[in-house]
């Protein structure tokens, strides 16, 4: 048996981070097992998809390098097929049309919750005679397509992740609508009728969704038998919770793909922290994974049941440690939209290979890449701006005259390198007799407004190279 997996994403929204975990184990199982790993847009509720959440799913899917093997299928354009499953089961008398009206369903709801039971459909058109189905008709009264759920019923599975699991058909609301009302024919099919029809038509060995589709499950199971189908294997992910343990939600800020692409994470990084949010390795020392090496070692039973706090700071450290291993000719290219975005231009002495050395400088420090907006504005701006330490740090004591001594040193070197700027700071403590640690700090104030910051030498290679450093210093003096 070859493994099939899909993900099945609604285009209703981007690319939430739950849906894009569960592709991520979708996509590790198929991997491990060397199986195929297809891509189903469930598109068929039009009031609420777009094609741009469509096109977000994609490209954060690619993004994250969860590439599919089949697909993108799109619901919407596989009507026809839903619409024969329909009619086979109507002709089987296994699904009926319901005629029954809202108004009459709502006075139904009431009556329940007046006795404290749940809310379900009394399955009351179910067995119809032709004649009462006609007067229906007659009245102009539309009609829904129910199929059967029987009551006494035990549906059971094996999930690969919560192990066996059962339902009882009384606990499904009565019989279930499968297509809605249309003037006529059969209406727009519905969710757990068309996933059923598709995964048995794309030959789904393994369904693996988060565990809110658990009740959902157990009706696909009996639609799977009434279309006389092999029942795939289940595995229900755990949710996604924030810090206070709830459902990470829409509340909690940051809860989409793009979302945490815009906040600087990598593709690795994120993708690497999703693979562990609900799975650990064996050896679950090993945090810092490929996705290729993820899937060597990806089984459910190391998948946990309980839902996966989001932890921020393990993102962070991730996200890290991809971004100090990343060349830097990558980094580059990662940082270039953030320091566009943040209004930069490369213009100036700005080019290539400065932007290069610049990512160089920078990297070693990097959490996130939207750090390196902060941390190299003062690379992109004309006039630096002092930080209370930077600007106290020139008024100490003997600083002009350092600074000053800098300057004439400069005036002589043609071509400033890591070596002659050395060299400048030597001679300056020898001939104004000060310490270097002062004219370290004083120079870095100057250059940079601050008394912290990344390699002071190959920062002042960098201004230097863009023409600002003599400017800075002489600012400084005056
Ligand atoms: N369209 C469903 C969702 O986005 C897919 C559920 C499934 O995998 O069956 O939740």
């Amino acid at each position: 048996m070859t493994v099939r997996v899909r993900i099945a994403p609604s285009p209703t929204g981007n690319l939430h981070i739950g849906t894009a975990r569960t592709a991520v184990f979708n996509y590790l199982f198929a991997r491990h097992h060397g199986g195929k790993f297809i891509l189903r847009i469930e598109d068929t509720d039009l009031e609420r998809s777009r094609p741009e959440y469509t096109d977000n799913i994609l490209s954060g899917l690619r993004w994250l390098g969860l590439n599919w093997d089949e697909g993108p299928f799109f619901q919407s354009q596989r009507l026809d097929l839903y619409q024969a499953a329909v009619e086979k089961l109507l002709e089987q008398g296994l699904a009926y049309r319901c005629y029954t009206t809202s108004e009459e369903l709502e006075a139904l709801r009431e009556a329940q919750k007046a006795r404290n039971e749940a809310p379900r459909y009394d399955n009351r058109h179910r067995n119809l005679t032709p004649e009462q189905r006609a007067a229906f008709e007659a009245e102009g009264r539309s009609s829904v397509i129910r199929f059967q759920i029987d009551d006494g019923r035990e549906i059971v599975w094996n999930d690969l992740v919560r192990g066996k699991m059962s339902w009882r058909g009384s606990d499904l609301g009565g019989d279930m609508v499968i297509a809605r009302a249309s003037a006529e024919g059969v209406g727009q099919p519905l969710y757990n009728f068309v996933v059923v029809v598709d995964d048995i038509d794309m030959q789904i060995t393994h369904v693996i969704r988060g565990e809110d589709h658990i009740a959902n499950t157990a009706k696909q199971i009996l639609l799977y038998e009434a279309l006389g189908a092999q029942i795939p294997e289940f595995a229900h992910t755990p949710l996604i919770l924030n810090q206070e343990g709830r459902k990470l939600s829409k509340r909690d800020g940051v809860t989409s793909i793009s979302d945490f692409q815009q906040m600087g994470f990598t593709a690795e990084g994120l993708v690497n922290y999703m693979t562990l949010l609900g799975w650990s390795a064996p050896d679950s020392t090993q945090e810092i994974f490929t996705l290729e090496a993820a899937a060597k070692e990806f089984t459910f039973e190391r998948v946990n049941r309980a839902g996966a706090k989001f932890d921020w700071d393990k993102l962070d450290w991730l996200n890290s440690q991809y971004l100090h291993s990343t060349p830097v000719d990558k980094l580059t290219d990662l940082l270039i939209p953030f320091w566009e975005t943040a209004g930069y231009t490369f213009s100036g002495g700005r080019e290539r290979p400065w932007l290069e050395q610049l990512a160089g400088l920078i990297g070693a420090s990097l959490t996130r890449l939207v750090d390196a907006v902060a941390m190299s504005k003062m690379f992109f701006i004309e006039a630096v701006e002092f930080s209370s330490e930077g600007s106290a740090q020139l008024q100490q004591e003997g600083v002009k005259a350092t600074l000053q001594g800098i300057l004439t040193a400069l005036e002589n070197q043609p071509q400033l390198s890591a070596d002659t700027a050395q060299e400048i700071i030597k001679q300056v403590v020898k001939e104004q007799k000060v310490k270097k640690g002062l004219v370290m700090r004083s120079l870095r104030a100057a250059l940079t407004g601050d008394v912290h910051g990344p390699d002071l030498i190959q920062s002042w290679l960098l201004l230097n190279q863009i023409g600002l450093d003599k400017q800075r210093l002489n600012q400084a003096i005056i």
